[in-house]
């Protein structure tokens, strides 16, 4: 029997390399799959150049490009428009991949916001499986924006953003206006919430779902995008799912497009435990020097010492650092999040994000741009009650506010319920965990869909 050639092609974005790499690093290396992992040029000499996980991969393939697809810019960036670009760019090199009968390609997993990947693979008659990567939580209120819109809830005027939702099944009671994902304040015109839209309504012509989430975290939604998707593989947390894996073989992979700071690492050993507030916007976010000040002034006040990650094309003004506080330009977050000297995590709660700090048991303090991140933020808070959402709301009381109850006055509720869901997440991907049954399923199929093509 010959070794499986999947390609695995993620849209060009840190936070979706991110996670499809570890999918691939835990394919090679527990399948013993042949893997192909394709990016455009750029993303490639980054890989290359800082991430160790690219050498482990079988093959990183780079798509010629002409133009950089790094502007995911919001407010000046069309979803669209991206996607589009990027189809044309890509197109040649994955139609060359998928019909090279030299090394032929048995199996397909596309970021499932790519669908011009299910045409391509499907002239080439080649399966596809989708990974979405972003919580299920999230994906299931995208997937039912079209049933939003039937129901006329869908589009509202932006008054009274706190009317809960009533028709977003499952979740009745839990989302408000303002948590449901940002394109929908602008109307059902917006091409952010059509592109998104039509993409997440095609999921179910994959072969099956695969989602960066453990079943302890999201059982009730998982079961009802279940009833849509039958065949979903929750594998995550991944970053967690590839460390116990790997143990055999190696102790550390890094998945990271810059070049990573590690002497806050030296810094943080000098800090009591539990006594530093981790910042981080991730890698798109832009924060406007006014909303940078609020947070510098609530985290001086706030008294807590800070370890504050600005990367240096985020725009704004430098941020002072103090006796108190530390700033890098890129950190390198896992183990900035594992270190005992952390004790919060200011987060735009993006998904890898969200789910680094929960397997880290690190509470949240939670300001959202776009996107998933006002689905997550608001299950942070309201759902799993591991930190505070504030959302919509970016001033120095506030920002000191909930630093003070994450890090102090309500630090001992929520680094309880942190901690259980840390523990569920180690044992979702251990031996008999339902993320390690999964992926082992995940593999099974797509074994028997080679052998039996
Ligand atoms: N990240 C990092 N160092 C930093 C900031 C972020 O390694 O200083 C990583 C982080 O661990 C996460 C990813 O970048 O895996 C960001 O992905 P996320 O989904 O949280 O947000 P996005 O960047 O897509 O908005």
């Amino acid at each position: 029997m010959s070794k499986p050639h999947i390609l695995i092609f993620p849209a060009p974005a840190q936070g979706h390399i991110t996670s499809m790499l570890n999918l691939a690093e835990l394919l090679c290396a527990t399948a013993s799959f042949r893997v192909t992992f394709l990016v455009p040029a750029y993303i490639h000499r980054r890989l290359s150049q800082h991430s160790n996980a690219a050498s482990r991969l079988s093959r990183l393939h780079p798509i010629p490009n002409d133009r950089p697809h790094e502007d995911i810019r919001p407010g000046s960036f069309d979803v669209k428009d991206w996607l589009d670009s990027f189809r044309s760019t890509a197109l040649p090199s994955l139609r060359e991949l998928l019909a090279d009968d030299e090394d032929p390609i048995d199996c397909v997993i596309s970021d499932g916001i790519l669908s011009f990947v299910l045409e391509a693979a499907g002239e080439a008659g080649v399966p596809v499986f989708y990974m979405r990567t972003l919580s299920a939580c999230a994906f299931w209120v995208y997937f039912c924006l079209p049933h939003l819109i039937q129901s006329q809830e869908l589009p509202f005027d932006c008054d009274d953003l706190d009317l809960p939702m009533v028709n977003l099944r499952g979740m009745e009671g839990v989302l408000r206006r303002r948590d449901l994902p940002s394109c929908c304040r602008h109307g059902l015109d917006s091409r952010s919430m059509q592109t998104i839209m039509h993409q997440t309504v095609q999921t179910p012509r994959a072969r099956g779902l695969i989602l960066n989430t453990f079943d302890r975290l999201e059982a009730p939604t998982l079961d009802l995008i279940r009833t849509r998707i039958p065949n979903l593989y929750a594998v995550g947390p991944l970053h967690a799912h590839l460390r116990t894996r790997l143990t055999a073989t190696s102790n550390s992979s890094s998945t990271t497009l810059w070049e990573e700071d590690k002497t806050c690492l030296k810094w943080l050993d000098e800090q009591p435990e539990n006594s530093v507030v981790y910042v981080s916007f991730g890698s798109i976010v832009r924060v406007t020097a006014e909303a940078r000040t609020e947070f510098w002034h609530g985290l001086v006040n706030s008294g807590k010492r800070f370890l504050w990650v600005v990367r240096p094309d985020s725009g704004g003004t430098e941020v002072a650092e103090g006796g108190r506080g530390r700033v890098v330009g890129w950190a390198p977050q896992e183990a900035v999040l594992a270190h005992p000297a952390v004790g919060g995590f200011v987060t735009h709660c993006g998904w890898n994000s969200t789910l680094e700090s929960v397997a880290a048991g690190v509470p949240m303090v939670c300001w959202p741009h776009f996107g998933d991140q006002q689905v997550n933020s608001r299950f942070v808070d309201d759902v799993w009650g591991i930190g505070r959402d504030m959302k919509d709301r970016c001033d120095r009381v506030v920002v000191e506010k909930m630093v003070r109850d994450v890090m102090e006055d309500r630090s001992g509720e929520f680094r309880r319920r942190a901690g259980v869901l840390a523990k569920a997440a180690r044992e979702s991907v251990v031996e008999g965990g339902t993320s390690y049954y999964d992926l082992d399923r995940l593999i099974r199929d797509i074994r028997d869909l080679c052998n039996t093509a």
